[in-house]
């Protein structure tokens, strides 16, 4: 991808609005752009952050009426010199001023190649240019405010910082390496061992975080389960009304299989196979529920749905035992109270215990599908259990690349520990101190560990003098 050249897209997607972004950058931004914008004060002789209102000419022709934001380098999202015109959403008229800037020189965009020229000019780091990615697929409060965190250098500041410090002591070891026929030991072995526990301490919680921040990314995977008639068809389109966001059917993973997805309270879960639930007739047949089982494995969270008048404790045991110890969260839900008055427990205490045994958490809830009678507060609970699995002031990752890398890094400070209480040669730990370096460099994209540690040297103190 060549960066020297000046580039133009389409910023606010290709389909027609009232109004249209088509965004410019680079060195050819600002002269392009006055070569076919008739306006009062020239662009090069005005002040970045300016807003300029005209025409854009196709020779005699206007093509149309536009406003012209300014943002000159490096102060703009991509570093270089930034143009945005914003013109009427027709998508033939922005065509039109596209094709104009093309004729003049300018190439058309590849698919995030803003962004990446913002990361290489050093405006974004690797993990907030992932980031902006995110935000844009945010369809969730939770997904939202997780990718708009890491944009903001969320983990980037805290792992570059201890990134930093490791930095230090290749550089400190290395240096031990050149004076290796005189018995020095600069790197301060304690300190060394102190800080490989302090990234240890860091790295871990947000390994664990992944399991939340993908749920929140992709959404919570929910099975619906139960006996014919329990009313589990009556409970997903109750809960499809409760939300009062975004509902759509997407495919999912297995052939003629639907998922609903539904935010609720702000977190985005993907109802399992519940194409089963419309059709009458699968759930007369036994057949019905066995293909349940199979989707609630394919879940994190199962809810559970019975009458209590229809069904006994043994029965549901049966039914849930296939999904004993899988590692799910059972949400028991006691259907059709406005049948009867609530009173005492349907389930004994010794079964709740037992479940609790064999599923991560066991909760119990009674509801009226039917007359939509606590289901509000059903959806509430589904949310905020959701919430429960991470602190909120913790820090959460969502991307693979980057739990590949931090458990990479993790294995090469138990290398580092097994090497330094063994007494291996610095030289040996000091590649070990380098990969750590690596895969932590590679989260946010600086991995140019040579460079880094060389400047650090010389930048500390005057090693010739
Ligand atoms: P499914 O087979 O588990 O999907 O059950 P359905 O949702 O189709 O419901 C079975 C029957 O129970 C239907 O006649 C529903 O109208 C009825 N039903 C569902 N929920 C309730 C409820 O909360 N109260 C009452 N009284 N009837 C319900």
């Amino acid at each position: 991808m060549n960066f020297e050249e000046t580039i133009i897209a389409p910023a606010s997607g290709n389909s027609s609005a009232a109004i249209a972004l088509i965004r410019i950058s680079g060195s050819q931004a600002i002269e392009t752009t006055e070569a076919l914008f008739k306006t009062r004060k020239k662009l090069s002789a005005s002040a970045s952050h300016t807003l300029h209102f005209g025409k854009i000419m196709d020779g005699e022709e206007i093509v149309d009426e536009v406003l012209v934001s300014l943002f000159k380098n490096p102060h703009s999202y991509t570093g270089e010199d930034v143009v945005e015109i914003s013109c009427h959403g027709s998508v033939y008229i922005q065509q039109r001023i596209i094709d104009l800037f093309i004729s003049k020189g300018l190439r058309m965009a590849n698919p995030g190649e803003f962004t990446m020229r913002a990361f290489k000019n050093g405006k974004l780091d690797l993990a907030q240019a992932e980031a902006v990615g995110d935000l844009i697929a945010s369809d969730s409060k939770a997904s939202h405010k997780i990718a708009m965190n890491q944009m903001r250098g969320g983990i980037s500041n805290d792992l570059q910082a201890l990134r930093k410090e490791l930095i230090h002591f290749a550089a400190m070891i290395e240096l031990e390496l050149d004076f290796s026929g005189e018995d020095v030991e600069f790197a301060d072995r304690t300190g060394l061992m102190n800080l490989l526990s302090k990234l240890k301490q860091h790295i871990q919680p947000l390994i664990d975080s992944f399991a939340y921040g993908n749920a929140i990314k992709q959404g919570v995977p929910v099975a619906i389960l139960g006996k014919p008639n329990a009313g589990k068809s009556s409970l997903l389109n109750a809960l499809l009304k409760e939300d009062r966001a975004i509902v759509s059917d997407i495919a999912g993973t297995t052939r003629d299989t639907i998922e609903d997805v539904i935010i609720l309270n702000g977190i985005k879960f993907r109802l399992i196979d519940t194409a089963g639930l419309r059709e009458t007739t699968d759930t007369i047949e036994a057949m019905g529920v066995k293909r349940s089982i199979q989707n609630a494995l394919k879940s994190k969270m199962v809810l559970f749905l019975y009458d209590r008048q229809d069904t006994t404790e043994e029965e549901i045991i049966e039914m849930l035992k296939p999904l004993f110890d899988k590692e799910l969260d059972l949400f028991l839900i006691e259907n059709k109270i406005d049948k009867h008055p609530h009173k005492e427990e349907f389930l004994s205490r010794d079964v709740i215990a037992m479940l609790k045994q064999h599923f991560e958490a066991v909760n119990e809830q009674a509801i009226s599908a039917h007359q939509a009678e606590s289901v509000h507060e059903l959806a509430e609970n589904l949310a905020e259990f959701v919430k429960s699995w991470h602190q909120d002031d913790q820090m959460v990752i969502t991307q693979t690349r980057h739990l590949h890398a931090l458990k990479s890094t993790l294995d090469s400070i138990h290398d580092i520990e097994n090497a330094m209480e063994m007494n291996i040669p610095s030289d040996l730990v000091a590649q070990d101190i380098r990969l750590a370096i690596q895969h932590l460099g590679s989260i946010t994209g600086e991995i140019d560990v040579d460079k880094d540690i060389l400047e650090t040297i010389f930048g500390s103190f005057c090693i010739g003098k």
